[in-house]
């Protein structure tokens, strides 16, 4: 597959800062180990700057009075209009606090996932992978969970008009709310958020009967896992799921999030994936989107900072069709520190009854899920 990965250095040059979960080198260092690996040497794979989306393009999915709000929280004032505003739309100081040069960094990621969408659509390349984005929270006109522009909603808006139907896989630990909500009334966008269950967790969403509205029900598909479930079972439900649907759907687009805050290692999730595991769910993507042809990838939440690049280059040699070799090469070692690609330890196993648990949450929701979409799914 001819492949692009869409990057430069204003996508995380200002943010949140170091102090903050979403730190700026979860997408500096991803970069790093791919040029160490020289990833972007393959004459079939392409480094791709992003641009910034216009207002018009934000338009597709946020409101102006937000978009507005989040032009004038970029250069913050301080002053008591400004933390009325902030307060309005979301921008909490604990949470997804409004920075200097948000609105520029932000609109960048959007552009960043319509330059992608641009090049899948026009067949330049059948994949393009836009890590610093899958801002999945972020709503109309709320900032939420980290997000500020909708990246993943605004270009799935742009596939729209260009007379595409859309299947959505969000593989982050936490559900993907703002894209289901965005098209939680339409049967042209069908989107599978697999998750940890919002009990007790952000966003509290996601649950197997929040399946669609009017026209869009049945198009809204959940399949929440309580903490501590293991990869294996993960992978059995992600099959049970992701492939017979989307195959029946029949996309003209594959869109993923591909966030890898699922890992064991993950302080903000309690799912116990390995990078084996995601790359097992990668890898299964990467087939659904061969018979599509058109295949447009986000990064999205993972914060374990020697997890994070690694999942990620493993992700981008699935889609460019590279191999790498496993230990770190010394260019990347000798700034990050020396290992491997992937994973050499695991969690620990999970006791019996814990296992039976989360497995017994899994079964009842799909079927759940199952019986409530008879009509709409041939479920084998
Ligand atoms: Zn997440």
């Amino acid at each position: 597959m001819e492949a692009a990965f869409i990057y430069n250095e204003a996508l995380w040059s200002r943010g949140f800062g170091d102090s903050h979960p979403l730190r700026p080198e979860r997408v500096k260092r991803t970069y790093d180990l791919l040029t160490a690996y020289r990833a972007f040497d393959a004459p079939n794979s392409h480094l791709v700057e992003p641009r910034p989306a216009t207002r018009d393009e934000l338009l597709l999915l946020h409101t102006a009075e937000y978009v507005d709000a989040v032009e004038r929280l970029s250069a913050p004032r301080d002053g008591g209009e400004e933390r009325v505003l902030a307060q309005c739309y979301g921008f909490r100081p604990d949470e997804t606090p409004a920075f200097a040069g948000m609105f520029e960094t932000e609109g960048l990621k959007a552009g960043a996932a319509l330059v992608g969408a641009e090049l899948v659509a026009r067949g330049q390349t059948q994949v393009a992978f836009s890590i610093a984005g899958g801002m999945h929270h972020a709503r109309l006109a709320l900032a939420s969970g980290f997000c500020v522009f909708n990246d993943v909603a605004v270009a799935i808006h742009w596939l729209l008009r260009q007379g595409f139907r859309v299947a959505y896989v969000d593989i982050d630990v936490h559900h993907g709310d703002g894209v289901q909500a965005a098209f939680y009334d339409t049967d042209r966008v069908l989107t599978i958020s697999l998750h940890q269950a919002g009990i007790m967790f952000y966003p509290g969403t996601g649950f197997p009967e929040e399946l669609g509205k009017d026209g869009g029900y049945g198009y809204s598909i959940n399949v929440p896992f309580l903490p501590y479930t293991d990869e294996d079972l993960y992978l059995w439900a992600f099959r049970q799921v992701v492939p017979p649907l989307v195959r029946q759907f029949a996309p003209d687009v594959l869109v993923t999030q591909l966030g890898v805050d699922t890992h064991y290692r993950d302080r903000l999730g309690s799912l116990l994936l390995t990078t084996q595991g995601y790359l097992a769910l990668v890898e299964g993507l990467a087939s659904l989107a061969e018979g599509i042809g058109r295949w447009l990838a986000f990064g999205g939440g993972g914060y374990a900072i020697d997890v994070v690049p690694r999942a990620w280059t493993l992700a981008y040699g699935v889609m460019s069709g590279q191999s790498f070799p496993d230990e770190l090469p010394p260019a990347y070692a000798e700034r990050c520190g020396p290992g491997r690609l992937h994973d050499v330890e695991g969690p620990e196993p999970v006791e019996a009854w814990a296992a039976k648990q989360t497995r017994a949450y899994v079964e009842k929701g799909l079927a759940v899920l199952k019986a409530r979409t008879k009509d709409v799914w041939q479920w084998g």
